[in-house]
């Protein structure tokens, strides 16, 4: 039974997500996998359809760790349109921009970074010029997930002194260009340059958009956790599965203690992480301050699936690095969530300074 099974809602969800995960895990296309995603109604469920009006936290994390092992194109459409369209949620008054993502059944993409911007993300220089039709962009963008395939993204850019805004922005424009970035994961990953794209509109206030991107990034982060979770489950799998067919020494290998030590280091870390991860989106559902945890579920949660990949690896022997193999694409794919939506050495620099501010910390938690 897996552990999301005695609540009514979430079950079904997770039974939803891991059943279009199973059949759709040869959809490589991005795309594609996010036309099943709003064909089957998870997208509009967990993005647009919560009561608060913000992403239901809860159900992006059960989708996420449904997804990430199996079908990383669903998880990759889901949490990147997710980042996109959450702005657009916060600051209000874009429904026909929300409308059309979903009529088109399209994704969205979120564009924060720089290449002088990444963890300090207020130091960002990309441009919002006005002029007599609206805002036009200059600047470069990087690390951009789905900045090609995105109908819209949102962009943040410096609008006179000191102000961050967010815009909304339509892709499909001569004076934007992409670049694809190679990379471990095999991510759909961009750079791209503005040179005079036009804006589609601001996203809640001038200025507001610093705040509105660490807000998004707050709603995601646990669910960070989720992905590393949902991979380092694929690799416990198939861990399991090659310990017990092995055999080596007329033995199967998973009788041996050091093999059986790896898989169960690999369970421990992912059933304590699960259980951080599920904490943070529930207290984020319930409209709860919850950014110490959502750091903790992403860290534990990213960490426990490179641990397990890892292991997984370790377990196929010669089998485990095979480059086309499937477990070392799992912990290739591993390596990249402790890097994104806030590096995990930064997140444990913001744990520690909540800690060093608290008398009993797990009274908190
Ligand atoms: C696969 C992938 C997908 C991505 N998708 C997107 C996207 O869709 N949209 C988007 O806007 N960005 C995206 N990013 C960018 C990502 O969020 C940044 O890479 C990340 O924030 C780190 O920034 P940086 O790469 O510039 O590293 P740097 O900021 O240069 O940091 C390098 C390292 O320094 C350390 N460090 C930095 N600051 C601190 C600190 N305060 N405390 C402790 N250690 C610190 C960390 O170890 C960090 O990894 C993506 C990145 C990757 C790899």
């Amino acid at each position: 039974m897996d552990g999301y099974a005695e609540r009514g809602r979430e079950r079904a969800f997770w039974a939803r997500s891991r059943d279009l995960a199973s059949r759709a895990s040869d959809v490589h296309d991005v795309r594609a996998a996010g036309r099943l995603l709003w064909d089957h109604g998870i997208m509009h469920e967990v993005l647009l359809a919560n009561p608060t009006g913000k992403p239901w936290c809860t159900g992006l994390a059960i989708a996420r760790e449904a997804m990430a092992g199996p079908w990383p194109e669903g998880d990759l459409a889901l949490s990147v349109t997710g980042l996109g369209v959450t702005p657009l949620l916060l600051a209000g008054g874009l429904q026909s921009s929300l409308d059309e993502i979903a009529a088109q059944k399209a994704l969205a993409a979120f564009a924060l970074t720089e290449p002088d911007a990444g963890s300090d993300a207020a130091a960002l220089t990309t441009r919002a010029v006005r002029d007599g039709r609206g805002y036009q962009l200059h600047g470069v963008k990087r690390f951009i997930s789905l900045g090609d395939e995105a109908l819209f993204l949102t962009v943040f850019a410096r609008t006179g002194e000191g102000n961050i805004t967010a815009f909304l922005v339509r892709r499909a424009q001569p004076e934007i260009q992409t670049t694809m970035l190679e990379n471990a994961g095999g991510e759909a990953l961009y750079s791209i340059e503005f040179d005079g794209a036009r804006t589609e509109a601001i996203v809640g206030l001038e200025g507001e958009g610093l705040r509105l991107a660490l807000t998004t990034l707050g709603f995601f982060r646990a669910s960070v956790g989720a992905q590393g979770i949902g991979i380092g489950r694929q690799a416990l799998r198939l861990a399991l599965a090659r310990a017990a067919s092995r055999r080596q020494f007329n033995r199967s290998i998973g009788s041996f203690g050091e093999v059986q030590s790896l898989l169960v280091e690999s369970y421990l870390a992912l059933l304590t992480a699960r259980s951080v991860v599920r904490d943070a989106a529930d207290r984020l559902d319930a409209g709860e301050e919850a950014s110490q945890l959502s750091s903790a579920a992403k860290i534990l949660g990213t960490e426990a699936g490179s641990r397990a990949a890892d292991a997984a690896v370790a377990i196929f022997g010669g089998e485990g690095v095979l480059r086309d193999g499937p477990v070392f694409r799992l912990l290739e794919r591993s390596r990249a969530p402790r890097i994104y939506e806030g590096a995990n050495e930064l997140q444990r620099h913001l744990v520690a300074r909540w800690l060093l501010r608290q008398t009993d910390p797990l009274e908190e938690a």
